[in-house]
């Protein structure tokens, strides 16, 4: 399983799909793609390969954009189907969220946000997390870094995860906790990945994330790092 993420100046999804055929070697049963054209998101996921995804992207969605996400899983919580691969959307349809690893406390969250009328599409853990998110966003008043935070201190779990929203597309953020991810910092331009490779031709500079560690990576800003125990976020 692997995660992939571009924003910057450049095309998003040649990199992101270069980089997954890059991650394929950890192993994964689907893939999937987000990428943002400046005004809408464009989804396409699949169970099987990288080609296969290649292949229904090229035939289906949009390409353009220079902010993408991609995904290779290896399911934990619902079979490998085109459904539950990733990126998932959150209710609202703004947030977007790759995640490799599991929330093992998923059931409880997901009973809860059932409660308040979220509706779920999909068997997985992921899904509830995106959705969690969403949520806290909405009643805490808060920007996505924070509302990932406060949602991951509720969460019990390993992960990578990368999320966006749809009405702050200059900026991606990403947390660790268990599973590998890595930022590479370019000129005006941000590389994420489980390991290195999706980025080396563009740059040598590679930030690795510690465990429980989040970023907040903005177009035209430094990278911020954060503890997500951490209170003080921005
Ligand atoms: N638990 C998530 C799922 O089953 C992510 C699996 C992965 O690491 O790819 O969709």
């Amino acid at each position: 399983c692997g995660i992939v993420g571009y924003i910057g100046h450049r095309q998003a999804y040649p990199i992101v799909i270069k980089g997954l055929q890059r991650l394929e070697y950890r192993g994964y049963d689907s893939a999937g793609i987000a990428l943002y054209d400046g005004n809408n998101i464009n989804l396409s996921k699949t169970k099987g390969k990288v080609e296969d995804l290649k292949k229904r992207s090229e035939a289906t969605i949009s390409l353009n954009g220079n902010l993408g996400l991609g995904h290779t899983r290896w399911a934990t919580h619902g079979v490998p189907n085109d459904v539950n691969s990733h990126p998932h959307y959150s209710n609202s349809g703004e947030l977007v969220i790759i995640h490799n690893g599991i929330i093992e406390n998923y059931e409880s969250i997901k009973k809860e946000l059932t409660n308040r009328g979220y509706v779920f599409h999909s068997d997985t853990d992921t899904e509830v997390l995106v959705n969690l998110i969403e949520e806290v966003k909405k009643t805490e008043d808060v920007k996505l870094g924070k509302a990932v935070q406060i949602a991951l201190n509720q969460v019990v779990g390993a992960y990578a995860i990368a999320v966006f929203d749809k009405q702050k597309p200059d900026e991606i953020v990403v947390a660790k906790l268990g599973s590998p991810l890595a930022i590479g910092v370019g000129d005006k331009e941000f590389f994420i990945a489980s390991d290195a490779s999706p980025f080396i031709e563009f740059t040598n500079n590679a930030v690795y994330l510690e465990d429980e560690e989040m970023a907040i990576i903005r177009l035209g800003k430094e990278i911020k790092l954060r503890k997500i125990k951490d209170d003080a976020i921005a």
